[in-house]
């Protein structure tokens, strides 16, 4: 299918990630020239995920969701969230995904579409009007993009990109957008560190963890405590019955607190793993002259769970309809953000307002969320869907707005 200008535009997406590949392959699908330059030397590596899909998964992307099994690891049922004295139970069907198979297939489909995936090269700078480029590969690589111009460069392993539109899909610190001088200065981040772990048969296992020695698989398990995670959640992530993911995130250094979490709970750690999240910010702008960001390098990241998957693949999908109707200059993109900017800012007020909940809070709004009228509400809308699903658990219990007594802090913050 061709695009409505029927120009062919020179595409240079930088981050092969699962949203710089969904962009290169619905750009492609449009008949626009595409690379893609990633950094790595294989995409889908080093993981630095856990991989979590709400069910919304399958309406969203519902073409993708079809070949679902080649990167699926588990599917849960069940999510169990537990505060210092409360345990809700929540019917919740989740996907785990592993992030390499996940991630390898958005490559294949792009390749598919007609996109080129230039591994192990890195988008260094901007000089004038273009993109400087780093071939870390040993070999001359012969199959360039027509948008490069070796000869403007003195060293052999960088050359000059001059494309019509640059996509910076590469993550949290976006070099891209830095470069093109909006990165929002005020924006920031979470580290979360994760561990693929096994339980240990030992006395550790007390009440406070969950005793026996597998997992069960059909259950995840969030942990709000404020003596583990002082400023998030702890999540336990089972790929099967024997290994979890377990991890968590914090504004903080994580270690100390990710390693008495797993003292605590006698595991044993099998892999380690790390990586920063970006912490939703309103006034990151989302397009500046030829630049458009996609994904973590947008921030598009839901701050009630860091889940950034869903939400990058849905802004990809909105940028590939602008760039077909030709509407995405002059702020078209970013005004056609506007929905999914609203939900993400729902979460990141309902995240400041838990960034002051003290152990007491948690089980108040466990318990209140365990009342069987607002369970079907959690039922019927995922957190991928915060408008609906905050609107009318607050019909159905107005106890809900006990919590907004932090508000006055918050705007005193701000
Ligand atoms: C510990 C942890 C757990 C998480 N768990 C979940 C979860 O369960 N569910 C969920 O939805 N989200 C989760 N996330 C968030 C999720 O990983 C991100 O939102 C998602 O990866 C964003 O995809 P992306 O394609 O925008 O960016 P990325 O996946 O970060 O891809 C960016 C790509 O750009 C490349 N790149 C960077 N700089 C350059 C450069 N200069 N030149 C060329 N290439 C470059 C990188 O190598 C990378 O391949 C988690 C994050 C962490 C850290």
């Amino acid at each position: 299918m061709k695009h409505s200008s029927n120009k062919s535009l020179d595409i240079a997406i930088i981050g092969a990630g699962p949203v710089g590949c969904h962009a290169a392959t619905l750009l492609a699908k449009l008949g626009h020239n595409v690379t893609v330059y990633e950094e790595h030397k294989k995409v889908g590596e080093p993981i630095q995920c856990t991989g979590l899909l709400t069910k919304d998964f399958d309406k969203f992307f519902p073409q993708i969701a079809k070949s679902k099994d080649d990167f699926l690891v588990n599917t849960f049922s069940e999510v169990i969230v537990k505060s210092k004295n409360q345990t809700l139970i929540t019917n919740q069907k989740e996907y785990l995904v592993c992030r390499t198979k996940f991630d390898q297939s958005f490559k294949k489909r792009a390749q598919a579409a007609g996109a080129t995936i230039k591994t192990q090269h890195s988008f260094i700078r901007k000089e004038g009007r273009g993109l400087i480029i780093k071939n870390k590969t040993t070999q001359n690589n012969s199959d360039h993009s027509n948008h490069q111009n070796h000869s403007n460069h003195k060293n052999h392993h960088e050359f000059k990109i001059i494309p019509d539109l640059v996509i910076a899909a590469d993550g949290p610190l976006s070099k891209t957008a830095k470069a093109y001088g909006f990165y929002e200065k005020t924006r920031k981040n979470y580290y979360g560190i994760q561990a693929v772990v096994e339980k240990q048969h030992g006395p550790n296992n007390n009440h406070n963890t969950a005793s026996l020695n597998h997992f069960n698989k059909d259950t995840f398990i969030t942990y709000f405590r404020n003596d583990w995670c002082p400023d998030f959640f702890i999540w336990d992530v089972p790929e099967n019955k024997q290994q979890s993911r377990v991890g968590l995130a914090s504004k903080k250094p994580p270690k100390k607190f990710f390693q008495k979490f797993i003292q605590d709970n006698n595991f044993e750690i099998k892999q380690m793993q790390a990586g920063v999240i970006p912490i939703y910010s309103h006034k990151q702008k989302m397009q500046k002259d030829n630049c458009y960001l996609l994904g973590d390098a947008a921030g598009h990241v839901k701050a009630t769970t860091l889940g950034g998957l869903i939400p990058g693949l849905r802004a990809a999908k909105i940028l590939s309809q602008k760039i077909q109707s030709n509407t995405y200059k002059v702020g078209g993109y970013h005004k056609a953000l506007n929905k999914l900017r609203r939900e993400l800012l729902l979460h990141k007020i309902i995240r400041n307002l838990m960034d002051h909940f003290t152990n007491n809070d948690w089980d108040k709004l466990l318990s209140l969320v365990s009342q069987k009228k607002i369970q079907k509400v959690f039922e019927k809308y995922s957190r991928d869907n915060p408008i609906p699903l905050t609107f009318f658990s607050l019909i159905k219990e107005p106890r809900f707005l006990y919590f907004t007594r932090h508000l006055p802090k918050l705007i005193l913050k701000n």
